[in-house]
Formats: structure tokens, sequence, C-alpha cells
């Protein structure tokens, strides 16, 4: 199952149609997207496996948002593949790096990332992300994959000089507002044949910046769950960005930065692709009426 946020509509992407939740469940299901996520899905999934949903629009005719809009928390994991290890010079611990990136920077799959005004050290780093279900303390790896919504596809936008000031603050680096474009649906497990061994790359301008599978990460989605729910309660709908692999902009020689008018195009095979156009600051403001909602509408 796909569940989109179409418009700000809790919806569902069947075959490059979308199908709003509430219409189609007679209003049992409603439209807010993080309501229906945390409290209606189980009708959600009831009402896709019935497949009897009708009246849909093509995918393309509507503005879809992030999937989960307001999560409570954005857990994002610091060098997990050993190749992005390598190009940053990091030791590989037994415990991996976490941070947070503050949900105020999430944005749509296909809305524009604001580069900030400054040093112009902003990065790409595609990752997959998943998505907390019951949440709950102490979850068991047995029970960690079936205990999530799903995944989803996630930039981990990177402001490497705020990133590395202060000591390394990367939370305050990775959290500029549009900072955390995810998308384009959330998607259940069962769609993905190998679902832990998964296609990722990162175009910039159409170049091939980062080629990998899921698979080489260091820690898997499993241990992630079992890891942070031994530290803190994970709520449904919580995110989790599992770390990006090789070929990020900065270790680069010279390194490569994002400018306005770069296009990023983040793609997971099976689970969907992100598009997100660059643009400065000020021209932000300009272009999306001074929200991150109505911009990059491609
Ligand atoms: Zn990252």
């Amino acid at each position: 199952m796909r569940f989109v946020n179409a418009g700000g509509r809790a919806s569902l992407l069947v075959d490059g149609q979308v199908f709003d939740l509430e219409e189609a469940s007679g209003g049992a299901i409603p439209r807010w997207p993080t309501e229906t996520l945390v409290a209606h899905w189980d009708e959600v999934l009831a009402l896709s496996q019935r497949g009897a949903v009708q009246g849909g629009v093509p995918v393309n005719q509507v503005h879809l948002g992030p999937p989960v809009p307001m999560p409570r928390a954005v857990y994002a994991i610091g060098v997990n593949y050993r190749g992005h290890a390598r190009e940053v010079g990091a030791d590989v611990g037994p415990i991996p790096s976490v941070f947070a990136k503050f949900s105020s920077s999430i944005t749509g799959p296909h809305d524009d990332v604001i580069l900030p005004a400054g040093e112009g050290t902003t990065d790409w780093e595609a990752e997959l992300a998943f998505v907390v279900g019951a949440g709950g303390r102490n979850i068991a790896h047995r029970d960690a994959l079936q205990s999530l919504r799903g995944v989803m596809v996630a930039q981990d936008i990177s402001e490497r000089f705020v990133q590395m000031a202060a000591g390394h603050q990367f939370s305050l680096g990775k959290s500029f507002d549009t900072f955390c474009p995810c998308g384009p649906a959330l998607v259940t497990l069962d769609e993905l044949e190998h679902p832990e061994d998964l296609h990722i790359t990162c175009r910039v301008n159409g170049e091939l910046m980062q080629d990998a599978r899921t698979k080489e990460m260091i820690v898997d989605v499993a241990h992630l769950v079992e890891l942070l729910s031994s530290v803190m309660t994970l709520s449904t709908g919580d995110i989790c960005l599992t770390g990006t692999p090789a070929g990020v902009g900065f270790t680069r020689r010279p390194p490569r930065y994002l400018r306005p008018g770069d296009v990023i195009e983040t793609e997971i095979g099976g689970v969907g692709a992100l598009r997100n156009r660059c643009v400065a600051e000020g021209e932000a403001g300009a272009a999306a009426g001074g929200g991150k909602q109505g911009a990059g509408r491609l």
C-alpha cells in the first residue's frame, strides 16, 4: 500500500491514481494525514485490501505533500554505510551516531529546497527513512519490521558549515526549513520484494552522485528500531533517516555544493523518487508565497 498526502488530504496511490481516503471511506477516515496515520491505519489497510476505491485523480495533477507532515520526532543516523565512513574518515564504533532533524525541516517530495544565505556549503544525502508504527519501548529485533508503518525516500540536506561549527552540531546544520524532503509515498513493506536490499541513488542535475544498496548499511533497519527503542519511547509516525551512502559533495576534491537552480533527484527502487529544485533563500519567499507548501509544484 502507498499512502500519500495529496494537497493536505490523506490518500492512497494506486497505479498512478490518487484516491481520497475520506471520500473512499464515506467519511469514516479523516482527511488529515497525521490523524489517519496515527489512529485510522487499520481502516486504511482494510480499505486498500478491499480494492474498491473509485474516483481517482492522476498523481501528476495533485500537489504531493510529505506523507507524515508533522512527526513528533525525526531521528537520523550518521555514518551508516562503510563507503561514507571512508570518505568522511569516521571510525565505525559499536553504537551508531544518532542525531535529530527538527520536524519543522520536513517538506514534500517535489517541493523546493531553500539554500540558506551564508557559507554556501549545503550538501545532499540520499537516505531510506522508516516510519514508526505502534511504537513503544524495547521493541525486539524480531518484531521490529512488523512494527513499522513503512518506508519513504528522504533527503538529509545538510549545511556543512553550521553542522561542523561549535564542535559538530548535526541537528542545527541539518534542520533548516525544507532540509528534509520525503515521500512521495509511505510504502508498506509488503510492497517490496526485498525490503532489506533496495537500490538507492542521488542525482544532481542528472549527474549520478550516489549509487548504493541499502543492504550495505552497517546497522540495518531492524537493529535501528531495537537500538532507538532501547533508549526512548517511539511514537506512531516518528521518522528515522537511516544514513547516506558514499558520494556526498563536501568530501569531493574540490568540494561540490548545491547552488540555486540545481535539481536533486533521490530514488529508491520500488519505493519512489523525490525531485527537489534548489532556490536561494530570498528567491524562495517570492516563489513559494512565503510558505514551503506552495513551492516547486513540478
Ligand atoms: Zn544523513
